[in-house]
C-alpha cells in the first residue's frame, strides 16, 4: 500500500502514468509497505502465463529475494524510476522517502533493487541519468543505497507514519533495534534475489 497522501496522474504518452505527492512528505516517511493484499506470483505460476501476460507482470511488478513477482493492488504499481529517486526500497519490507518530497512532486523509485532480469531503458529527466537500469546495478550501487537509507531511517520513528501499522511484528522489532543502535541496520542487499534457491524463467 502506498502513502495515503499520493495520487495517480497521467504524465504524457511516453511515460504514461505516475504517482504524485498531494502534501509535504518529509524525509524518513514510509511511503510504501508490502501489505497482506499485494499480489504474489511464484516462479511456477509466472511460467504458466502467456508471453503477453508475462509482459504485463514485468511492467507492474518487482521481484523479491525469493524470486516472487509482487504487484501492488493499489496505485503503488505506477511509481516510475528516477536515477535521482526520492524514495527507495529497504530491507524492512517498505520504501522510505530519502529526501523531503513537496506537494505536486512525482514520487520516484530505484528500479535497480527490483531484481530485474533484463536491462530497462530509462526516460528519467536526471542530468546524471544511467540511461539503462541493469541487473548488475544491485551489486554496484547497494553500498550507496544503504548510506541513503540509513541516513533517512535515522529519526524516522519521530515522524508521523500512517503506514506503520502495516509492518509485521518481526520487522518492527528489527526497526526498534536500529533506532536503539544504528549498527543494527539491515542492508538492503537482503532484497537481492537468492539464485541458489530459486530459478526464474
Ligand atoms: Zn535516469
Amino acid at each position: 500500500m502506498i502513502h495515503p497522501n499520493t495520487e495517480l496522474r497521467f504524465i504524457n504518452d511516453a511515460v504514461g502514468l505516475g504517482i504524485f505527492a498531494k502534501t509535504f512528505i518529509p524525509e524518513g516517511t514510509i511511503v510504501y509497505v508490502k501489505d497482506s493484499l499485494e499480489i504474489e506470483i511464484s516462479p511456477e505460476d509466472y511460467a504458466k502465463h502467456s508471453d503477453q501476460m508475462k509482459d504485463v507482470i514485468e511492467k507492474y511488478s518487482y521481484i523479491d529475494q525469493r524470486g516472487v513477482h509482487i504487484i501492488s493492488w493499489d496505485h503503488a504499481k505506477y511509481v516510475n524510476h528516477c536515477c535521482n529517486c526520492n524514495t527507495i526500497s529497504t530491507a524492512y519490507g517498505f520504501e522510505i522517502a530519502i529526501r523531503d518530497i513537496f506537494p505536486g512532486e512525482e514520487i520516484t523509485d530505484e528500479y535497480g533493487l527490483f531484481n530485474i532480469k533484463q536491462e530497462i531503458p530509462l526516460l528519467c529527466n536526471n542530468a546524471h541519468c544511467r540511461k539503462m537500469v541493469r541487473p548488475e546495478d544491485f551489486d554496484n550501487y547497494y553500498p550507496q543505497w544503504d548510506e541513503k537509507i540509513k541516513k533517512s531511517l535515522t529519526g524516522s520513528d519521530k515522524l508521523p507514519q500512517p503506514l506503520y501499522h502495516l509492518i509485521d511484528e518481526d520487522t518492527k522489532k528489527e526497526l526498534e533495534l536500529f533506532y536503539l543502535a544504528p549498527e543494527n541496520y539491515q542492508s538492503v542487499y537482503r532484497l537481492k534475489l537468492q539464485l541458489n534457491h530459486v530459478s526464474i524463467h
